[in-house]
């Protein structure tokens, strides 16, 4: 990965704004202290060095993390990434940004997340396969169907969910489809998965463009990152009638004023591995595609990518965040001043975690639904969830991120007070 091209998201800890998103909704709602103090920790954080056998015989240590924030609301959820420059503090930020996320969505989950440090890009399958199963293995004392449940995020997949499901499987010699979400069809995975996070985002637009008088026929996106979240974003625009003109991967992005294909970039990136050189497109940076001038930017990458110093610059008049964390708290107060309306990661990609509770459900029943109930299903949740979170911004005159926080921090305090502190 060329990190040039991407916005550098190791400069900024993300849990340090994760807990500042979190204490500014603490707040907000006049927390008790007790349970700021509870929440603003993650429960489990579970690190592993674990040596994996290359194809040239050496030894290599990789290592990973499986962090568990807060479980009282059901059990861990939340993705697996592999990325070279993946920290304790980034997965322990992503753990808490799924607490809130199930939370706003109201489904019955804690918030999870994994990572294992390397460079899939420079990795074979083989020693993807090797690595994952082992890095399976090592997390075993936390996983499981009743207990955190992992599924894909940055540069993973249905395949390595499948290795997971089957190393889990081998160890307990019976078949446990529910330990994973993201899985293959033929192994119990669940129709509209692969596009849920995309399409859960595009019903958020589409309730914010009605709120803000905003056509989506015609109205210009920009997109970074093209993986799961950012192509299937840019297919289901285009599908709306939108014009994409701006799309990026992490070697560059890519600019076109009369409007993109994403259906012909995403066939030339298979061909050549990137969406740049695409005909008859302006080459820009991943920097400068956040500032094109557009109706709707989706920010489909990383961390850290919206800050104080090009917030300022952002010409959208919606941001959709299908990436988690891409905005900085410095860069959502510039915004809000500007009037510029975001729909905040923990509602906006919560359609992924969405389908991930209807693939559970249908692991753990043996019964299995259409795509077409799959999709309505989602829809009605993501539709509630963000008339939820407008009607508490509009209340309380606060912007779509500390609404969203607001509602879900609440109802994870409300869970952990009910319960109790055991013993
Ligand atoms: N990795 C996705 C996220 O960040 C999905 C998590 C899940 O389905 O458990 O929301």
């Amino acid at each position: 990965m060329t990190t040039a091209q991407v916005i550098d998201h190791t400069q900024r800890d993300p849990w340090e704004i994760a807990v500042t998103q979190f204490d500014n909704a603490a707040d907000a709602i006049h927390l008790d202290p007790n349970m700021r103090v509870i929440l603003r920790e993650c429960q489990r954080e579970l690190v592993v060095h674990f040596p994996v056998r290359m194809q040239d015989g050496t030894v290599r240590v990789f290592t990973g993390y499986r962090v568990q924030h807060n479980v009282s609301r059901g059990p861990g959820k939340g993705g697996i990434r592999y990325h070279p420059a993946a920290t304790l503090g980034e997965v322990k930020a992503l753990a808490m940004w799924m607490t809130w996320k199930c939370a706003v969505v109201g489904i019955p989950y804690g918030g999870a997340k994994g990572a294992v440090v390397c460079d899939p890009k420079q990795m074979t399958l083989q020693q993807l396969e090797t690595m994952t199963r082992r890095y399976a293995t090592e997390i075993m004392v936390l996983i499981g169907p009743e207990r955190d449940i992992p599924a894909p995020d940055v540069n993973t997949n249905s395949q390595t969910m499948a290795w997971i499901m089957d190393t889990y499987s081998m160890h307990h010699g019976y078949t446990a489809p529910a330990v994973v979400t993201g899985k293959p069809i033929s192994i119990g995975g669940s129709e509209g998965r692969n596009e849920a996070t995309a399409r859960g985002a595009v019903f958020t637009i589409i309730e914010a463009a009605k709120h803000l008088s905003l056509d989506l026929e015609g109205a210009r996106v920009v997109i970074q990152g093209f993986g799961n979240a950012g192509w299937f974003s840019a297919k289901l625009m285009h599908e709306l009638g939108a014009t994409v003109i701006g799309l990026s991967d992490t070697q560059g992005g890519i600019f076109s004023k009369k409007g993109l294909d994403p259906n012909r970039v995403e066939a030339y990136k298979r061909e050549t591995g990137s969406v740049v050189g695409f005909a008859g497109t302006d080459r820009v940076s991943n920097r400068e595609l956040l500032e094109l001038d557009c109706d709707i930017l989706i920010p489909a990458a990383i961390e850290n990518q919206i800050d104080a110093t090009n917030a300022p610059k952002i010409k959208a008049r919606l941001i959709a965040e299908a990436a988690n964390g891409p905005t900085s708290p410095e860069a959502d107060r510039i915004l809000r001043d500007r009037g510029i309306f975001n729909i905040p990661d923990i509602l906006c990609n919560a359609g992924g975690v969405t389908v991930s509770y209807f693939e559970w459900v249908q692991d753990l029943q043996n019964l299995f639904w259409r795509e077409n109930t799959i999709n309505a299903r989602l829809k009605e949740i993501m539709v509630k969830s963000f008339g939820d979170v407008l009607e508490t911004s509009l209340k309380h005159k606060v912007d779509m991120r500390l609404a969203a926080y607001m509602l879900a921090v609440g109802r994870v305090a409300e869970a952990t007070l009910t319960r109790g502190i055991y013993p």
